[in-house]
């Protein structure tokens, strides 16, 4: 065990005026302890010594239904699965962020460096598991304790906000690099002018008041960076947009005013940019909703969500917002029990959901898409057995895709082939994430695969009369 803190608790060389012990302080900041990991390697190994560790307690403690069985021998952390190397494990960087905080020096330049840090998908499957992070939560029927002294998504986070503070841009990849810089630089992620966030409206015909203009909605659809620029996803926004009309709901979007959160700026360490676009686009959002009488702001975009929902010490905006702020899908989910959207058309196929990190495992948005699929006439749908918490990352986030594309494109294979064996006559994957759904695409054209991937909303539109 290396628990208790060792006597050399250097500064190292200062670099940009940053040195090790202000990593110390940040993630100290946040109530975490960087000796309390208890270096079970549950994060590290397969899911089957965390299942059979944790398994009674962890039901209990989490309102979980099921004793995984299936999860047997299933890798949780995708840069495990692929390296096969404890560096590229939680526990792995957990120790990184310790030696850094330590003194130890580092050349940014280092691929492998930037390889251990910038692969993580942040998918926080490590995060489920850890025994650490976990014990306090499930210990709490049993017994006083102290307060949660360990947050790995939290040490994470942290640890690449050093890097960019210490070393700047040098540190981190190129790929991940150019697409939060054109986040910054013109508010999409493709880098073309947010006034391009329209096109989508006219291409699709879509019924939705441009609130950038005037006018007035009953929602505030947000968009985000990606998906209005992109295509291939304009599919899954009109079919969005068609569900909250037939509720009855006035549509508005920002139009050429759209925001971007900017997941992959975080990602980049860069948090004050990070915050800084988060509280601008808030104030807009304010602004408009205000004016517009919108009763609730509702974004398409898993990562959007994350970013106004996280708590404080995951660099979020959690109770910092001054309206009504929902996910689509569990919205969408409050609609259908409210009896609002007539699903009466006959959907006649099998799908598999899969489910994804920022709204599923991080947000636990882990019914709602089922109850909501439950409630498509004719549709069959399958899970697949990395599900709910135990989901194996796509790939598809973090930034991993431009800066690693060989590996973001295995992590993606992989997640396709789960969706594929338990598919019996059906090829169609359903996604909750934009952002999971266009990578999976990706790949699945890339690879001749026959699957098709479908966000939920698109699946759903098609019941509606
Ligand atoms: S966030 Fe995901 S990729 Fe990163 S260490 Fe944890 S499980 Fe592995
Ligand atoms: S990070 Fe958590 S799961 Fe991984 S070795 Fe440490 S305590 Fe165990």
């Amino acid at each position: 065990m290396s628990r208790r803190r060792p006597a050399r608790a250097g500064n190292g060389r200062r670099a940009g005026g940053v040195s090790g012990a202000d990593l110390r302080r940040e993630i100290e900041a946040k109530g975490i302890n960087l000796f309390e990991c208890y270096t079970c390697r549950l994060c590290t190994e397969e899911m089957q010594r965390g299942i059979l560790t944790l398994t009674e307690p962890y039901r209990k403690a989490f309102g979980e239904a099921e004793w995984r069985r299936d999860l047997f021998n299933e890798p949780v952390c995708p840069t495990w699965d692929y390296y096969r190397h404890e560096a590229y494990t939680a526990y792995g960087r957990a120790l990184l962020a310790r030696d850094l905080a330590d003194g130890l020096a580092v050349d940014p330049a280092d691929p492998r460096l930037r390889e251990v840090v910038y692969t993580c998908l942040l998918c926080t499957g490590c995060q489920e598991l850890c025994f650490s992070r976990n014990r306090v939560p499930l210990m709490k029927p049993f017994m006083e304790l102290p307060r949660e002294v360990w947050d790995i998504h939290g040490i994470l986070l942290a640890e690449r906000k050093w890097l960019f503070e210490r070393h700047g841009w040098a540190a981190v990849p190129e790929g991940l690099a150019a697409l939060a810089q054109r986040i910054l630089q013109s508010g999409t992620a493709t880098g073309e002018p947010r006034r391009g966030a329209t096109r989508w409206i006219e291409a699709t015909g879509s019924e939705v008041v441009d609130l950038s203009r005037a006018g007035r909605a009953d929602v505030l659809l947000l968009l985000d960076a990606q998906a209005p620029y992109e295509r291939a996803l304009w599919p899954a926004l009109a079919a969005m947009v068609r569900l909250l009309r037939a509720a009855g709901l006035v549509v508005g979007v920002l139009g050429a005013e759209e925001i971007a959160t900017g997941l992959a700026v975080l990602a980049c360490g860069d948090v004050q940019d990070y915050l800084r676009l988060n509280h601008e686009a808030v104030r807009r959002v304010a602004q408009v909703a205000d004016r517009a009488g919108v009763g609730c702001v509702v974004t398409v975009d898993d990562t959007g969500y994350l970013a106004w929902t996280a708590p404080a010490k995951h660099y979020g905006l959690a109770g910092d917002l001054p309206f009504p702020f929902a996910h689509a899908v569990p919205f969408l989910h409050s609609l259908l029990e409210e009896g609002r959207v007539p699903l009466v058309r006959p959907v006649e196929m099998e799908v598999v959901l899969l489910d994804s990190c920022h709204l599923g495992r991080y947000s636990k948005v882990l019914d709602a898409p089922r109850r909501i699929l439950a409630r498509v006439p004719g549709l069959r749908v399958q899970e697949a057995h990395l599900r709910r918490e135990y989901l194996y990352c796509c790939g598809a986030a973090a930034g991993v895709p431009e800066a690693y594309p060989a590996q973001a494109a295995w992590w993606g294979r992989k997640r396709l082939g789960q969706a594929r064996e338990v598919l019996h006559t059906g090829r169609t994957v359903v996604t909750t994430s934009l952002v999971c759904g266009a990578h999976l695409r990706r790949i699945a054209a890339g690879t001749g695969d026959a699957l098709e991937v479908r966000d939920l909303a698109e699946v759903v539109a098609a019941a509606l009369a």
